[in-house]
């Protein structure tokens, strides 16, 4: 999601997005545009800079950072990022943006930073276009975006026929689940209380066993690691209503408040799976202009 100020001014520049920033040209400069909790952003991706132009660059930012008010300005690895503060109702002007742009432009002209009009990788100038690589936008020519399509297909061949391990993985989850469980039931025992908190140690060990055993993210992973958080979420609750239930030392409404919580955190745990658990695989494709 972008917001729809980030959006107004990008649509204005006639820029492109990735699935939750905008980017494009500002006066022969790539900038990306975006928004994250309570801020906004811009960054430029310095590419080919001597040492020595970063450190004036660093030194004419320090000298002229008045200019750029309530905006934090930091400069790391080659990537100038400017973060805007805002609070909880986004309050940044469109032309707050612009003039930030316009400031940075006139530095990086003043030192000499070469135009970035020209293809990402070879410096091509010609048969340019706006494409989206994970997530990052870049301007490339025709000859190297072929080269990155093909590197991208190789990579996901390669994805498709590596050995997930599903039978490994799943047994070292299932192992690291019956340890928690046991410790889980045996100090519920021993000392009378409920510990819910012990649910959330069940999805995290149940996900880190199946790293541990060498599984792979693959299509039948979230429906492994569901099943055996939810089984052993359930036999867990099971044991413990089932000791407790008559139990004077136990009130009904902390054991039904502990079987609450339990029950949100498998479910909620089960839904994180199916909508972020996934295999960072490489993405390439033609950008689409900010609509
Ligand atoms: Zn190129």
């Amino acid at each position: 999601m972008i917001h729809t100020r980030i959006k107004s001014v990008a649509q204005r520049l006639n820029w492109y997005r990735t699935k939750d920033k905008t980017f494009g040209l500002y006066q022969g400069y790539v900038f990306h545009m975006g928004d994250g909790n309570g801020m906004k952003f811009i960054f430029c991706i310095l590419k080919n800079i001597d040492n020595i132009t970063i450190a004036n660059l660093q030194a004419t930012l320090e000298l002229r950072k008045s200019e750029f008010k309530n905006v934090n300005i930091k400069l790391q690895d080659r990537i100038l990022y400017l973060s805007f503060e805002e609070g909880i109702f986004p309050s940044i002007r469109r032309s707050k943006f612009v003039r930030a742009l316009d400031s940075l432009v006139e530095i990086f002209e003043n030192l000499d930073i070469p135009k970035q009009d020209s293809c990402f990788e070879c410096g091509a100038e010609e048969d340019l276009d706006y494409y989206n690589y994970q997530q990052m936008g870049m301007l490339l020519c025709d000859s190297c975006s072929s080269k990155m399509e093909e590197k991208v297909e190789l990579s996901l061949l390669e994805w498709k026929s590596e050995e997930k391990n599903y039978l490994k993985g799943s047994l070292s989850a299932g192992f690291a689940a019956t340890l928690i469980s046991a410790i889980w039931i045996l100090s519920s025992y021993y000392s009378n209380k409920v510990f819910p908190g012990f649910s959330l140690l069940i999805p995290y060990f149940v996900n880190k066993g199946y790293e541990w055993g060498g599984g792979r993210i693959g299509k039948w992973t979230i429906l492994i690691l569901a099943l055996i958080i939810t089984f052993f979420e359930g036999m867990c609750l099971a044991f413990i209503f089932d000791k407790f239930h008559n139990s004077p030392d136990v009130p009904l409404s902390s054991l039904l408040n502990g079987g609450a919580i339990s029950l949100w955190v498998c479910m909620i745990s089960v839904i994180w799976f199916f909508f972020f658990y996934k295999e960072n695989l490489p993405e390439f494709y033609s950008a689409e202009k900010v609509n």
